[in-house]
């Protein structure tokens, strides 16, 4: 039976696939595909586990057996009889291999999937006895899984995007549409899905700008995020809808919205085909200013698409993308340079601004493992050791990344930003880090290239202290995402507020604008790489307060351009002042 499930609307468009759960093990597991040739060694990889945690549960009941009832119960010779019945269950080993020959999963993914599947009908049984052994599954999977980790696994890219014809719908073969459900994915899951198959994300929980949310529109593909409870409604293999538009999820729809959404679908091809012919337009107003449209980017491998969008450059690298999932191996200077010159060298030329790390918040270092063993969890992440704060804590790791930006300059032009500076004090230490940086490369003789120095205006505190910025910066770029977040007190990543989350919110729009106007006033440039940059619908408001300068996701641009070269900006400035009045500013934004 059809039925709809809604969220927030996070990326456009329209997906039609089938589900693919993803399942919240308390595992740190991979997920990618495997190619056909290696089903076999991942099913070997898989019965090596088993063997592996059935040995160990030998093993202990051994150890049981010579003790004394005192110091073993009879239940935990019980318990490990169950859980060597689990182990050996075919049903759970056979669709295992199911998912992982038919939808070449690697392993892991195979086995947490089929976990989810069976938790699912234990936690419908009615005798409560068969209920609780799903707890009894769950520790044999993570016996099986922790066996696994030593093992070697062939590492895939991940398949191509399928083509997304209606006429898939109909082909059951391994190439139908996947769409992607979880209860939650962090931004590193979400860019190790990045080059994969999946046609369409939804997840429980999120914000609009939330992380994931960000690599999901980065990716230009629908998404819905803060569903709720989706991930408990869908099963594995559903047929769903995803309509990024309006934040809205239908499973398993009937012929007449398959045929409705298909129609939907095939119009925003062929708007995105129209536009396309916008690519080598120069961005130019109709009175004749000329607009710098510049791209955001997660990682080196994204720059190529950047200038195939129409880019004239990066405004924001979010570095951080290189520290994620490391399990405490960050990258080393080497590395970092390696990854920042394939940016500029992508780049052909153009400008490519590298913000430094910002680690923390929704952006966790290792997502999983954070979640669970951080103890700290329970504080404020967003107003903690968070983007330059955590840089300035860990001086060593924060110089290593600066001496790599450095030496990328030397190859192109690099411009180095900075997020969410606040104080006086933390602009002088990281000026007089980079300082350092480069004292250290004079020292070591090692070629580097000259920077412009920015800072990012997130804080309110900064916003309200643009004269101090405007001494020690060539250039600033607002994050509207974490203005909005830290001006309105509202978790950006916390679906249960994000109707509070309002980019027209007078206060917003009246730091937005002054930040501007100082800039101008000052002559220094300022650009705003917040999700509202790319947003169509305050574009003109936008260039109406003054701003000249854009970043977002490549595949907002040509969108954002169509609205530019429709725009008089002279128009614009007094009709963006009467908005900057108004009480209720997104009455006046609908065209
Ligand atoms: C912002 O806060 O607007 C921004 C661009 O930074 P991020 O989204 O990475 O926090
Ligand atoms: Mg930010």
């Amino acid at each position: 039976m059809s039925f709809a499930i809604h969220g927030l609307a996070v990326a456009r468009g329209v997906a039609i696939g089938r589900a693919v759960l993803v399942a919240s093990s308390r595992m740190d597991v991979a997920h990618y595909f495997v190619d056909a040739s290696q089903v076999e060694s991942e099913i070997d990889r898989l019965r090596q586990g088993r063997d592996a945690a059935f040995g160990e549960i030998q093993r202990l009941q051994r150890t049981v057996s010579q003790m004394n009832a005192n110091e073993a119960p009879a239940e935990l010779t019980a318990l490990l009889d169950v859980h060597l019945m689990l182990l050996q269950d075919e049903s759970l080993t056979r669709d295992v291999k199911h998912w992982i020959s038919e939808r070449l999963y690697n392993a892991e993914w195979a086995l947490t999937t089929q976990l989810e599947i069976l938790a699912r009908q234990f936690d419908e049984m009615e005798d409560e006895y068969l209920r609780e052994r799903k707890a009894d599954l769950e520790q044999v999977v993570e016996r099986v899984l922790r066996h696994m980790k030593g093992m070697a696994s062939p590492v895939n890219p991940g398949r191509k995007r399928p083509r997304t014809q209606q006429d898939l719908l109909l082909d059951d073969t391994v190439d139908v549409p996947l769409v992607l459900i979880a209860h939650d994915l962090s931004p590193a899951d979400m860019l190790q899905f990045k080059q994969s198959v999946f046609a369409g994300f939804v997840t429980d929980v999120g914000g609009k700008t939330s992380h994931t949310a960000i690599v999901a529109r980065s990716m230009d593909i629908p998404a819905v995020v803060g569903a709720r409870s989706a991930s408990q409604l869908v099963r594995q293999d559903d047929w769903v809808i995803i309509d990024g538009d309006a934040g809205v999820v239908i499973v398993d729809p009937s012929p007449i919205l398959l045929a409705e959404y298909g129609f939907k679908q095939r119009q925003a091809e062929l708007e995105r085909e129209r536009l396309q012919r916008l690519q080598r337009t120069p961005a130019v107003t109709l009175d004749g200013e000329r607009i710098e449209l510049l791209a955001n980017i997660e990682m080196p491998e994204d720059a190529p698409h950047a200038v195939r969008a129409g880019a004239v450059g990066v405004g924001l690298f979010r570095s951080e993308f290189l520290f994620m999932g490391r399990r405490g191996h960050l990258p080393d200077e080497e590395e970092q340079y390696s990854a920042y010159r394939r940016a500029v060298e992508g780049m052909q030329g153009l400008p490519v601004t590298i913000r430094t790390v910002d680690i923390g918040a929704d952006k966790p270092l290792d997502a999983r493992h954070d979640k669970d063993h951080n103890q700290d969890a329970h504080l404020n992440p967003a107003l903690g050791l968070r983007a330059i704060r955590w840089s300035l804590a860990d001086p060593a790791m924060f110089l290593n990344q600066l001496r790599a930006i450095l030496r990328a300059a030397a190859h192109g032009q690099v411009h180095l930003l900075v997020p969410m500076l606040a104080h006086g004090n933390e602009i002088r230490q990281t000026l007089a880090l980079i300082d350092q940086a480069r004292t250290e490369l004079d020292r070591r003789g090692t070629v580097y290239g000259p920077v412009k120095l920015g800072a990012m205006i997130e804080v309110p505190a900064a916003a309200l202290s643009v004269p101090l910025f405007l001494r020690y910066f060539d250039f600033l770029s607002i994050g509207t995402n974490d203005l909005i977040q830290y001006t309105l007190a509202i978790d950006r990543a916390d679906e249960s507020v994000a109707h509070l989350y309002d980019p027209t919110h007078p206060a917003i729009l009246r730091l937005v604008a002054d930040t501007i106007a100082q800039c101008r006033a000052a002559g220094k440039l300022v650009s705003v790489c917040g999700e509202m940059a790319g947003d169509v619908a305050f574009t003109r408001l936008l260039l109406g307060l003054g701003l000249r300068s854009f970043s977002m996701h490549p595949a907002q641009i040509l969108a954002v351009k169509q609205e530019v070269l429709r725009s008089d900006t002279q128009r614009l400035s007094g009709w963006a002042q009467q908005v900057l009045q108004a009480e209720e500013p997104a009455a006046l934004l609908s065209p």
